[in-house]
């Protein structure tokens, strides 16, 4: 199956599936410190709905998969999720991202059922802000987490670190500098408007323009081509092991590339991160509905996906719509970062 196109005649053939909204950390740029309500446990898919949805969606042209969250290793049983994922016919790339706290324990394990790769979110090397930015969590296990995924061999390690000002923007140079001994990927990306009492806000964001002119503080970087870099622009520093990805959703949208759906984990498919639009799969999943019909609802939701976003102009108005009390955006966890 060579892949289904949108309304804009973009292809689209990669799935983000979110399976829980727990997460074991509370980043304070992610979550309030009480956490977020959590979703009732009958809410959230099962491991067998959720492959029924990938299974169906690999008939109509998804290739690419990723198991996301919440943190999907905080989930029971994970790894009978990915080796039944990575059976389908169809899927040529299954990756999951995590923030690595159990990422030791799952490493070996995780390979063996099929998963390919692996992203890494990590926003400071130091431990006390590390400790203070995801309220509570332990440094060194994370550390201890990418040696293990690197054993594994679940490489390219690809650590994905969201700069923000008043936070870790005075880490960037540290971040970048690890290319240099090792043969990682680090990529920033933009701080993006989500939740309500979030911390975002235009001080605070930090545009990957700004990002690149502090990392060329270290050196030189020279473009990199990369297989399968999706939204990431990569560069190198002279010589260096690793290379540094920028992706830029905010200051430089890469709507027109867009080829992703996402599934949250309580059965929505979502066609576009920014828009609030979803359709429920979980009425015809539990209504008895034949594949058809799941069919039929999730090309439909590949029909309505957006042309685009343009929240990179509507700083103002998003951050009054963030403040109100009416504001509905789903926290990242909640959707599936
Ligand atoms: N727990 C997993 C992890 O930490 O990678 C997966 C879920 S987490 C929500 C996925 C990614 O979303 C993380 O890399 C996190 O940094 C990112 N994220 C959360 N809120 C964000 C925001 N407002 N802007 C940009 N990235 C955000």
């Amino acid at each position: 199956m060579s892949g289904i196109k949108d309304s804009y005649q973009r292809t689209i053939d990669y799935l983000r599936v979110s399976i829980t909204d727990r997460c074991n950390l509370r980043c304070v740029y992610c979550m309030p410190a009480d956490g977020i309500m959590p979703m009732d446990h009958k809410d959230i898919l099962s491991y067998e709905e959720i492959i029924r949805i990938v299974r169906i969606a690999t008939g109509i042209g998804v290739k690419k998969v990723r198991i996301t969250g919440g943190e999907p290793l905080a989930r029971k049983n994970i790894i009978h999720l990915i080796s039944e994922i990575s059976n389908i016919d169809g899927i040529r790339d299954l990756s999951l991202t995590t923030n690595g706290i159990l990422l030791s324990r799952y490493a070996d394990k995780l390979v063996e059922a099929g998963l390919e790769r692996i992203n890494i979110s990590l926003d400071s090397l130091r431990p006390d802000r590390f400790k203070e930015i995801t309220r509570g969590g332990e440094l060194n296990l994370v550390m201890k987490g990418i040696e293990s995924a690197e054993k594994a061999g679940l490489t390219p390690i690809k650590i994905n670190m969201v700069p923000i000002h008043g936070l870790n923007s005075d880490e960037i140079e540290d971040f970048a500098k690890l290319t240099l001994q090792l043969p990682y990927q680090i990529r920033f990306i933009e701080f993006m408007p989500f939740g309500t009492e979030g911390l975002w806000s235009p001080e605070r964001f930090v545009s990957v323009e700004e990002t690149k002119s502090i990392v060329e503080r270290v050196g030189t970087l020279t473009p990199v081509k990369m297989k399968r870099s999706g939204p990431a622009i990569y560069f190198r520093f002279d010589s260096a092991p690793g290379v540094i990805g920028f992706i830029s959703p905010i200051s430089n949208h890469f709507c027109g590339e867009c080829n992703r759906l996402r599934l949250t984990a309580d059965g929505k498919l979502r066609p576009c991160l920014f828009s609030e639009t979803e359709i429920d799969l979980k009425p015809a999943l539990r209504g008895g509905a034949p594949d058809d019909e799941l069919e039929r609802l999730i090309k439909l939701s590949i029909e309505v996906k957006p042309k685009g976003h343009d929240i990179g102009s509507r700083f103002t108005e998003l951050l009054s719509l963030m403040k109100s009390k009416e504001c509905s955006r789903r926290p990242m966890s909640r959707i599936g970062g």
